[in-house]
């Protein structure tokens, strides 16, 4: 029989894990005589009562495999250690707090059978969550898609059901910053959504603080686009322009405001700095990949 590996990143979900547990293991009913379920939880470094509680749920069930992380690396690396660590000819991604219901699984793994490597979860509506994340959440999928010549469907997480075929594509692409949502199309297996209304979290706060959401849209945008450099060119464009035209109306109209020449000069100097920023962004990229250093340390595993 064919089988589906759920890889489930946990960071700090104790008040959640009980009852994601109980909707995942209903899945083996669900998926009776088609799929054998293994469930690979990721323990990212958690400080609350996770780590024991996954080894309790591993210890009872050789079928649920636990990789305990030597610290927080970070969700992204978390679900790159569950594709790495994975062996079946399916693969679903899904997050421990139950937001992603889990029995849509199966509705993916109907539609893979129509003929699609890849099957997201598109997400229709998002109960319950802040403004300020819809809003966010919104602006940057739609200003990515912008920026990119891939096509990383919008509003779309890392909630989705692969085969074997883009796992291994996946495990193929070693970069250090890694934004699996884009990588996923990247590998250009096709690809079709299934929609869902995103729940509300089952307990618990959001794991993902502002900087992490900051780092993840960085890392969407700076390893997926060139054109933040071609920003820079245009901005450059359009002072030289600015700079002729007080060059000429200073010879002309003898222009002697010099708040207006110091507020050009502080304003030029904050555009190169942003600009300067932005080729460090790439120029960081370079050095983290140039140090080569692991995506992540283990310190133990249980039934892998
Ligand atoms: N997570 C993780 N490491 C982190 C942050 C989050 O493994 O550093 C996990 C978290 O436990 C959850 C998933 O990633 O299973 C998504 O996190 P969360 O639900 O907090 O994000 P949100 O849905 O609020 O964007
Ligand atoms: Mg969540």
């Amino acid at each position: 029989m064919k089988t589906l590996d759920i890889i489930v990143p946990v960071f700090n979900e104790e008040s959640c894990l009980d009852e994601t547990f109980k909707r995942l293991l209903a899945l083996r009913e669900t998926f009776k005589n088609k799929l054998k379920v293994n469930y690979i939880f990721v323990n990212d470094g958690s400080k609350d009562k996770s780590e024991e509680i996954l080894n309790q749920f591993a210890k009872e069930d050789k079928n649920i495999k636990v990789i305990n992380f030597s610290r927080n690396f970070g969700h992204q690396m978390a679900v790159t250690a569950g594709l790495e660590h994975s062996c079946g000819d399916y693969i679903a991604i899904i997050d421990a707090d139950l937001q992603d219901p889990p029995e849509l699984i199966y509705d993916m793994y109907e539609k893979s059978l129509e003929g699609y490597d890849i099957v997201y979860g598109k997400r229709l509506k998002r109960k319950k969550e802040t403004i300020f994340k819809k809003l966010t959440a919104w602006g940057f999928y739609r200003t990515l898609k912008s920026m990119c010549k891939l096509d990383i469907p919008t509003d779309t997480g890392d909630f989705r059901l692969i085969t074997s075929k883009v796992r291994d594509a996946l495990n193929n692409m070693k970069e250090k910053h890694r934004f699996i949502r884009g990588m996923v199309p990247w590998t250009g297996f096709r690809s079709a959504p299934v929609y869902f209304n995103r729940d509300e979290r089952f307990a618990g706060e959001t794991k993902y603080s502002l900087s992490k959401m900051l780092k993840l849209a960085s890392d969407g945008i700076f390893s997926f686009s060139y054109k933040p450099i071609d920003f820079i060119f245009a901005l450059g464009v359009i002072f030289a322009i600015i700079s002729l035209i007080l060059l000429f109306v200073m010879i002309f109209d003898d222009f002697e405001e010099e708040w207006i020449i110091s507020f050009a000069i502080f304003f030029a100097s904050s555009i190169q700095l942003f600009a300067m920023n932005i080729l460090g962004q790439y120029i960081a990229r370079i050095y983290d990949e140039a140090k080569d250093r692991p995506l992540y340390v283990i310190k133990n595993k249980i039934n892998l």
